[in-house]
């Protein structure tokens, strides 16, 4: 009996000790764990969305592909120029920017690493205007600058595989690696999706605001946005929020942040 607590403990110190040794800190300065390589990442992110694809045609030539086009090149060269601003494009420089509209009555949106934006058309009518659509497409786009399905994803691979290496995974379990990647990064319909922590929604709020500011659209769209996501949530909620859960700070935390978005805002020809 104290043999095996001895074997747990130092089986405790080991898993604890990778997980210390394996956080860095992310791109709003909080310590998160990676057990998970950017290239990896990339890789299987870029099997992912041609799959996903292939499965879910894009819309083109619609006013709708339109409207995702055009927010989301503004957007996406928001994105740029701040991080540029705030000396931090290395998080991008590896992004082959991409986005389609999918004909879905889910009200959903994701960006994967790597910079590939699917925005669903079930979200569309949530997002009456390009300033709308743009806290969209800025949130989405934060989780993936901020590495955040990779913190999800060394998470479980901590909690269900002791803090194994994606890439050991992959070789031992293909299987299992795609199906917790394909959660870990909400892409997955039918095999359920990891919801992003608060923490991360903060995070994804905040840098959203100032990547649209960036872009030129008003930053203030991002109250009535989730004001309106808040009133849905139930009688029907919205898929989104399935993945990016809210509470009632949500709001109350964004005004906090519109003071700095709209000097940004403003700055902009
Ligand atoms: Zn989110």
């Amino acid at each position: 009996m104290k043999k095996l607590h001895f074997f747990a403990a130092i089986i405790g110190i080991i898993v604890m000790s990778m997980a210390f040794y394996s956080c860095e800190k992310n791109a709003s300065g909080r310590n998160t764990l990676s057990l998970v390589d950017d290239g990896t990442v990339m890789t299987m992110a870029q099997e992912q969305y041609t799959a996903f694809l292939n499965e879910n045609p894009p819309v083109t030539g619609t006013p709708e592909a339109d409207k995702v086009a055009r927010v989301s090149t503004r957007v996406i060269g928001g994105v740029q120029q701040y991080l540029s601003d705030i000396g931090q494009s290395g998080l991008v420089s590896g992004y082959q920017w991409e986005f389609n509209l999918i004909n879905n009555e889910q009200a959903n949106a994701w960006c994967m690493p790597g910079g590939k934006i699917v925005v669903y058309s079930g979200i569309l009518p949530l997002t009456a205007t390009d300033d709308e659509l743009a806290v969209v497409v800025g949130h989405e786009i934060a989780h993936a600058v901020l590495k955040h399905g990779n913190e999800r994803l060394s998470q479980q691979l901590l909690a269900s595989y002791g803090g194994a290496a994606l890439s050991t995974l992959m070789s031992q379990n293909p299987s299992d690696a795609q199906q917790l990647f394909a959660a870990a990064f909400g892409v997955g319909s039918t095999l359920g999706t990891l919801a992003f922590s608060r923490k991360q929604e903060t995070e994804s709020d905040e840098a959203g605001l100032y990547y649209m500011a960036y872009a030129k659209y008003n930053p203030n769209a991002a109250v009535t946005f989730w004001e309106k996501m808040q009133q849905q949530s139930t009688a029907n909620p919205p898929e989104i929020l399935s993945t990016h859960p809210s509470d009632d700070t949500r709001i109350a935390d964004i005004k906090t942040f519109l003071p700095k978005a709209m000097e940004y805002y403003n700055k902009q020809q």
